[in-house]
C-alpha cells in the first residue's frame, strides 16, 4: 500500500538544503502541507537568511504542493513557538515534526572550546527539545503525532573530533526513549534516524565516488516511513547509500553475584561473561535493567 500524507501538516527543521530539503519535497509530493524551516546559516551555524527555506518552498509550490517558509533558529524557543502557533492558525494542527536542523564544529577535544561544545549541544539537542515542546501538547490533544529525531553514526558509535556532536546526537536517542513512553497513550510516536548522505555537512568528509551513491534520496524513504501513520515508535533506523539498518540499545544477560562476590575482583573475573552477546535484549524502558538483574537473582 502506498504511504500518503494527505491532510497532514509537517514541520521539517533545517529543510533549506541537504536531507531536510529532500524530506520536505518528498512529504509534499505525497500530500503533506509543509513548513520549511531553515536558519539559512553556514555549516558552523553562523549567519542566516530565510532564502534557503524559501527556495525549497518555491520548489514545492512549483510542483503543485503547499508550503510556507520559516527562518526561525531552532535555538530560539520563542521563535519556534511562534512558528508552531502560526502553523496551527494557518492549517489547524501539526501532525509531523522532523527535527533535522544541525551544525558541525569539529575539533579534537583538546582543542575544543567549551563554547563550541555548548553551541553544538544547543542546536542539536535543545533545538530538537524546543521544537518538540512547542508541538507536544497539540499532538497529545489531537491524539496524533509523529516526531523524528536525527542522531548520527557519531552519536551511536563515535567519531574522532566530534565529542560535542556525538554527545548532542546521543542525547537525542535518550530524549526519544523517555518521550516515546509519554506519547504512547495519545498516539504520538517518536523515532530516530541516523542518516548517512552526501550534503554540505559531509562533502569534505567522504570520497567523491562514495558521495555520488549517497544522495539524500537514499535516506528519505526511512524518514518518511518513521513519520507515517503506520510508523513504529522508539525505533532507531540507520539509512544511507541504499542500506537500511536498525540500531538497538541493548543489555547483555550479564551475571549475578552472591553477597560474598560483591567485589571489583569478581567483576574483573566475570568481565567476559558479563560482556557476552548471548541472550542480549533491548528493554522497552529503564526498568529493564533492574528486571534483568533480578531475573538472575
Ligand atoms: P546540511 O548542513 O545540508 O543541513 C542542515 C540544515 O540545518 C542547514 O540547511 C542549516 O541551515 C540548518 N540549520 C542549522 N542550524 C539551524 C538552526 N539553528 N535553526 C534552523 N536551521 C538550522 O546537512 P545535512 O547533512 O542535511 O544534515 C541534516 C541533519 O542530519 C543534521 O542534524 C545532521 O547532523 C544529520 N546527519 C547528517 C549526516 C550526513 O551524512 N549528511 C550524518 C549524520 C547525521
Amino acid at each position: 500500500m502506498s504511504i500518503r500524507f494527505d491532510g497532514r501538516v509537517a514541520i521539517v527543521t533545517g529543510a533549506g538544503g541537504g536531507l531536510g530539503r529532500r524530506y520536505a519535497l518528498d512529504l509534499a509530493a505525497r500530500g503533506a502541507r509543509l513548513v520549511v524551516n531553515d536558519l539559512g546559516g553556514a555549516r558552523d551555524g553562523t549567519g542566516g537568511s530565510v532564502s534557503a527555506a524559501q527556495a525549497v518552498v518555491d520548489e514545492i509550490v512549483a510542483a503543485g504542493g503547499e508550503a510556507v517558509a520559516n527562518g526561525a533558529s531552532v535555538t530560539d524557543a520563542a521563535a519556534v513557538q511562534a512558528m508552531v502557533d502560526e502553523t496551527v492558525a494557518r492549517w489547524g494542527k501539526v501532525d509531523i515534526l522532523i527535527n533535522n536542523a544541525g551544525i558541525l564544529r569539529d575539533k579534537s577535544f583538546t582543542k575544543m572550546s567549551l563554547e563550541d561544545f555548548r553551541f553544538v549541544v544547543e542546536v542539536h539537542l535543545m533545538g530538537s527539545v524546543n521544537c518538540t515542546k512547542a508541538v507536544w501538547d497539540g499532538m497529545r490533544a489531537n491524539n496524533y503525532g509523529r516526531i523524528l529525531m536525527t542522531t548520527s553514526s557519531t552519536g551511536l558509535y563515535g567519531n574522532f573530533g566530534q565529542t560535542n556532536y556525538g554527545a548532542a546526537k546521543a542525547a537525542l536517542t535518550g530524549f526519544m526513549k523517555s518521550l516515546y513512553l509519554e506519547g504512547a497513550k495519545n498516539n504520538v510516536h517518536v523515532n530516530t534516524i541516523a542518516p548517512l548522505a552526501a550534503t554540505r555537512m559531509t562533502e569534505d568528509l567522504m570520497p567523491a565516488e562514495l558521495l555520488a551513491k549517497m544522495g539524500p534520496e537514499t535516506v528519505s524513504p526511512a524518514a518518511l516511513y518513521l513519520v507515517s501513520e503506520g510508523a513504529p515508535t522508539n525505533v532507531i533506523l540507520n539509512a544511507g547509500g541504499g542500506g537500511f539498518e536498525r540500531a538497538y540499545v541493548t543489555i547483555t544477560r550479564g551475571v549475578h553475584a552472591g553477597a560474598e562476590d560483591l567485589t571489583p575482583e569478581f567483576v574483573a573475573a566475570q568481565f567476559d561473561a558479563i560482556s557476552s552477546w548471548d541472550g542480549m535484549v533491548e528493554p522497552a524502558n529503564g526498568s529493564g535493567q533492574g528486571a534483568m538483574a533480578l531475573s538472575r537473582g
